[in-house]
């Protein structure tokens, strides 16, 4: 190792290796078959039970649990991929402790929910493992369905229409399937190449072809796909990012943080994957704490997180910040950037403390600065919708309860579309949801 968390510049191999790989190993372990039973022990099978009410996928949670107490993990993972067929990659990344593990009777009455995701995770795992798919096709109704995006809401989509006997065509922008399962979603909840094994596991229904760097837009148009196929799914995500529109921001080293998890999430050997050692991270959710937490891993010495409202406003949960703190991140609130200085290379940053004002977020007139060899910015995604002539809502697209667009025979979901907050969970129900509503629609 020739390189320290203390060298100046951007650098690979600040950290050895072996620390490399703990660092970007599973958070946590999988449970044995023992651990199992034992964490099922706790579940009291409510009845009207809040955890299923909480799971915006609705899966019955006491029935699996009962399942694992009883030995039958494999009829387990029957009632949870009946529900959201990306229960296991769902396991890794659902904010469990705001949704159903927050709301465990065992919680309120303990402080401590039954462990809900664990458990999720250990009988979805047991299929995964054998590559063992426990669903069938309906007989064939010669229907074609387009989807855009190989993503969460795309593929859960994709296997609910596959499922009802229909064919689809799935393309996607990225070389690989999965969305941000594969580009986004922090190392260390997706290790093992988790993300992969579920879409190969996923594609057993049969049925879905999908065609990789096909970007609608460019190679495909939505009017193309509504003349080729039966209906449209339009499941794309937010391609694009909010611009930082202050001075400086086109100096070198100042990433969309983004594009770099992306890099971090398809890096064959972390060793090789330089990382600054003073990182500056603009923003205050899911993306930014990301940033901030795997720069810290990766060994960079010094690296702050600046957002421009107060904690409560963050998009990062709770249990997100306090994981970034215990990581060593630095966490900076009521600040926004003003400048950033260097000389063809980023070199520091200036920050305005703010407060709310009559006016909204206004500035306090008192500032400071950070030395920053990198800043990545975490500002927000948008949706890149070309040239789609689809009515949008808040920048995004716009969707009836069923994920109706307000074209004939499109449908959307996931983070593209209006309403619902942008999680891999919420992108599945919709996907699953949409499908239910277009084979309802296609059988009439
Ligand atoms: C850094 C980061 C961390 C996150 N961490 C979590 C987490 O821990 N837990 C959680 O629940 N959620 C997390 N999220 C949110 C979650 O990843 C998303 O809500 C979810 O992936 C949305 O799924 P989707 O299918 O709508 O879109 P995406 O996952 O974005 O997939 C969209 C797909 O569409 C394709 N595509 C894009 N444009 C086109 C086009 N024009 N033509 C064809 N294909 C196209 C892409 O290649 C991609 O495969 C995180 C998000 C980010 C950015
Ligand atoms: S709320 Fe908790 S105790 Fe009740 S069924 Fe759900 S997991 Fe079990």
């Amino acid at each position: 190792m020739t390189n320290s968390p203390q060298t100046d510049g951007i650098v690979p191999s600040r950290l050895d290796p072996a620390t490399l790989a703990t660092h970007f190993d599973d958070l946590y372990p999988d449970f044995d078959a023992h651990e199992a039973r034992v964490a099922a022990d706790r579940c009291y099978f409510c009845y009207d039970a809040p955890c299923v009410t909480a799971c915006p996928t609705a899966i019955d949670i006491p029935l699996f649990i009962r399942q694992i107490q009883t030995g039958m993990p494999d009829g387990a993972a029957r009632t949870i991929l009946s529900q959201n067929i990306l229960g296991s990659m769902c396991a890794r990344v659902c904010p469990t402790e705001t949704l159903c593990e927050g709301s465990c009777v065992r919680l309120t009455a303990e402080g401590n929910p039954v462990e809900i995701g664990r458990l999720q995770r250990y009988a979805t795992d047991q299929l995964l493992l054998v590559n063992e798919h426990p669903f069938s096709r309906a007989a064939r109704t010669g229907k074609r369905i387009a989807v855009v995006g190989a993503g969460p809401a795309g593929l859960a989509c994709a296997h609910r229409l596959a499922m009802n006997g229909h064919d689809v065509t799935i393309y996607n922008r990225h070389a690989k399937a999965g969305g941000l399962n594969e580009y986004g979603i922090a190392a260390y909840k997706a290790a093992n190449g988790i993300a992969q094994s579920e879409v190969d596991w996923l594609m057993g229904i049969g049925g879905i072809e999908i065609a990789t760097g096909m970007t609608l837009g460019t190679d495909v148009t939505l009017a193309d796909l509504q003349t080729r196929f039966d209906a449209v799914f339009l499941g794309m995500g937010l391609a694009g990012v909010n611009a930082l529109t202050i001075s400086g921001a086109d100096l070198d080293n100042v990433r969309d943080a983004v594009d770099f998890i992306a890099e971090l999430r398809q890096c064959p050997d972390l060793s090789t994957l330089p990382i600054g050692r003073h990182v500056v991270v603009i923003g205050g959710g899911m993306t930014a704490v990301d940033a901030a937490v795997q720069s810290r891993l990766l060994g960079a010495e010094q690296v702050t997180m600046v957002y421009r409202r107060n904690r409560e406003a963050m998009a990062a949960s709770d249990y997100e910040l306090d994981h970034a703190a215990t990581e060593g991140v630095k966490i900076i609130t009521d600040a926004a950037p003003v400048a950033i200085y260097g000389e063809g290379r980023v070199q520091e940053i200036e920050f305005a403390y703010t407060r709310s004002g009559a006016n909204g977020l206004e500035q306090t007139g008192e500032t400071f600065r950070l030395r920053a060899d990198t800043v990545f910015k975490a500002i927000g995604q948008t949706l890149e919708a070309g040239a789609i002539a689809v009515t949008l809502e808040g920048g995004k697209i716009a969707i009836d309860a069923s994920g109706r667009t307000s074209l004939d025979g499109v449908w959307a979901g996931g983070d593209c579309a209006a309403g619902g907050e942008d999680l891999t969970v919420t992108a599945v129900q919709q996907g699953r949801d949409a499908a239910e509503d277009i084979h309802a629609a296609l059988s009439h």
